[in-house]
């Protein structure tokens, strides 16, 4: 019988784990807890100990209809028996064809043509290199550069690095990175004197036209993340800002990549981020929530231009970009299961009254002398807590796996990123929860 114990210190010695600093679990002050997994359940996850504890970050914002769905389940044990993998160079199949026509229709017929990957930071770097690739085979040599927002996160490889504006993952790294230029950021925490949230995205428009009126001849891409710059601390921004970006991109010949590795799917309210702004990018990221947090999967969606751009006799005009799980059909077959869940459950629809009941229950939460900045747009709801305590955020979640629930502060921005299958009453549950595990941490 495995225990947690038991495995807590294998995996201490034998693993890894990402975004840690390994030490801190053994901290003698605040140690970091590390949590051994047995199985999981729509929102919640078990121990091997019996203890529960409810999903209310999707598990890193990939997992849309809970654990151990029975609808993917089935979709994928039938995959199983069909098909698990084949080369996409020179072959296709079933998932990956039917899946890049969903897509495309999702994102309104102009976004035709699907490039694979497994990882969010590769489709980031799929997305820059054919930008840039585009741009040199129309013979805008000069074309090199790319903008990225201040705050802004795309991945942490090195080629996503350069569009990230987050100290923490970027600086260790700086020597090795070719750095985009960062323009302002439209976040809507930045308004004074009664500013409203257009009124800062016009002002951030205002930042991103001077550095395009200087430097538009070298600039491929501008990448942003629409509506909300989740990495950094869940900052949001008025859709105002996008139809600015666009109008400007569209004027001074830059593309406008949207990244909805993190938003799309969903989470923002609309199927795609960018859809409340009603405009259309020229390439689109897609992972993190596409395969129902399942299998990993990222998707790079473009224009018929930009595929135009690459269409000739020359091999060297193509885009080689290679790699070897592309179009994993298990992942794709996750995917389309994914897909049918939201057409037949009307999750778009359903997820407007569970938003609404999320605000509400958080709505007590406004008063509180130590929170700023509650705020909420569609799945994701979030709060910055005033403490000058360098330990909160690990405090924080300490205290909320005391009380069964998954919260992982950025920093001192406490924020809810459920599954969609979530209910009210566990809706309620994790509020209740989570404002406990906030006096908790506040009176250590
Ligand atoms: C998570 C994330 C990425 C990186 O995805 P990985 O799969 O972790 O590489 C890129 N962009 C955004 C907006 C993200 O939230």
């Amino acid at each position: 019988m495995t225990s947690n114990r038991d495995l807590l210190e294998r995996s201490l010695s034998a693993v890894w784990h990402p975004c840690t600093q390994m030490r801190q679990h053994a901290s003698a002050v605040e140690p970091l807890p590390l949590v051994p997994i047995a199985s999981g359940q729509g929102v919640w996850l078990h121990d091997f100990d019996g203890r529960r504890y409810l999903d209310g970050i999707s598990s890193w914002w990939v997992n849309l209809f809970g654990h151990c769905h029975p609808r993917i389940n089935a979709a994928l044990r039938s995959q199983l028996d069909e098909l698990e993998h084949v080369i996409l160079a020179g072959f296709t199949h079933r998932p990956v064809v039917e899946l890049s026509e969903r897509l495309s229709a999702l994102a309104g017929g102009v976004l035709g043509h699907c490039f694979y990957a497994s990882d969010g930071a590769s489709a980031t770097e799929i997305a820059l290199k054919m930008s840039f690739h585009a741009w040199q085979n129309r013979g805008r040599t000069e074309k090199q550069e790319f903008l990225c927002l201040a705050g802004g996160y795309h991945g942490e490889t090195v080629g996503a690095l350069a569009v990230t504006d987050v100290a923490l993952f970027k600086d260790a790294y700086a020597p090795l990175i070719r750095p985009a230029a960062i323009v302002a950021t439209p976040d809507a925490r930045q308004a004074v004197d009664g500013e409203s949230a257009i009124e800062v995205a016009v002002r951030a428009a205002a930042d991103l036209e001077r550095h395009l009126q200087q430097h538009h001849r070298r600039v491929a891409a501008l990448i942003v993340e629409p509506l909300i710059q989740c990495a950094s601390g869940m900052a949001m921004h008025d859709p105002a800002y996008l139809r600015l970006a666009r109008r400007l991109c569209d004027q001074y010949e830059v593309h406008l990549i949207c990244d909805e590795i993190a938003v799309g799917c969903g989470r923002s309210g609309s199927f795609f981020a960018h859809q409340q702004a009603d405009i259309r990018p020229d390439f689109l990221c897609l992972s993190k929530g596409i395969s129902g947090g399942y299998l990993p999967l990222s998707i790079v969606m473009t224009t018929d231009a930009v595929y135009a751009d690459f269409y000739h006799e020359a091999t060297s005009r193509g885009f080689l970009h290679s790699h070897s799980y592309t179009g994993n059909a298990l992942a794709c077959r996750a995917a389309l299961a994914t897909l049918d869940i939201f057409a037949e459950d009307q999750v778009i629809e359903r997820n407007r009254q569970l938003a609404e009941y999320l605000a509400g229950c958080l709505q007590p939460l406004a008063g509180h002398p130590q929170v700023r900045h509650l705020r909420q747009r569609g799945m994701i709801a979030a709060f910055d807590v005033i403490s000058d305590d360098p330990l909160f955020s690990r405090r924080f979640y300490r205290h909320a796996l005391d009380n069964e629930i998954l919260l992982r502060p950025i920093g001192n921005t406490v924020y809810f990123m459920p599954p969609y299958v979530i209910s009210q009453g566990e809706i309620e549950f994790l509020v209740a929860r989570a404002s406990a595990a906030l006096e908790a941490a506040l009176h250590r």
